[in-house]
């Protein structure tokens, strides 16, 4: 099973918790499987440096982005957006301000291991203004995972100073394909 770094958990928890508070955080956990609230809740609080099962950790987000959002794609986009600002503004600030946008995206992909216990970055193109990369290995990886991987990676764009930042996942293992496909757009300056 693949995991996620309890550090991204916490972020969407804590996304989710300063738009609901403690009353619509206890909706959300009542309404997920007791399995995927075991998994997920069983230690109390969110370990920073704990592994979490991230087919729970997709089902809680999309469950969260449910009951406290109405569905709206914006309320999962802006958790994803608040999980990269939270990158942004840790140690990582100056990286992002004095290096190349390709470079920042090359490597916030080939840093995929730091979040995830599974799957291989391999980056397919890096030119000044697109980067393609694919992840392979993954085999349980939930269906329409990029939805918070997306906003992440184009979150990550504009705050390195790129335009019209565009990230597409043309192919995807949870839709059967043999590897998930990212392609990431931007213009510069
Ligand atoms: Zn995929």
């Amino acid at each position: 099973m693949g995991k996620i770094k309890g550090v991204e958990f916490n972020d969407a928890y804590e996304y989710f918790l300063k738009n609901a508070g403690n009353t619509g955080m206890e909706k959300v956990k009542a309404a997920l499987a007791p399995a995927v609230r075991e998994s997920l809740f069983s230690k109390g609080s969110i370990l920073a440096v704990e592994w979490y099962d991230y087919a729970a950790y997709v089902n809680f987000v999309f469950t969260a982005v449910k009951i406290l959002g109405n569905n709206q794609p914006d309320f999962l986009y802006n958790m994803a957006v608040y999980q990269a600002q939270k990158l942004y503004n840790g140690p990582w600030k100056l990286f992002f301000k004095i290096l190349s946008p390709s470079f920042v995206i090359k490597k916030a992909a080939q840093f995929w291991r730091l979040s995830y216990d599974s799957g291989d970055v391999t980056i397919l193109i890096c030119t000044k203004d697109h980067v393609s990369f694919k992840v392979t290995n993954f085999p349980d990886i939930p269906k329409d995972h990029e939805l918070e991987q997306i906003p992440f990676f184009e979150e990550l764009m504009r705050v390195s100073n790129c335009r019209e930042p565009h990230a597409t996942h043309p192919k995807c293992i949870a839709r059967g394909d043999d590897c998930c496909l990212f392609h990431l757009d931007w213009k510069n300056g």
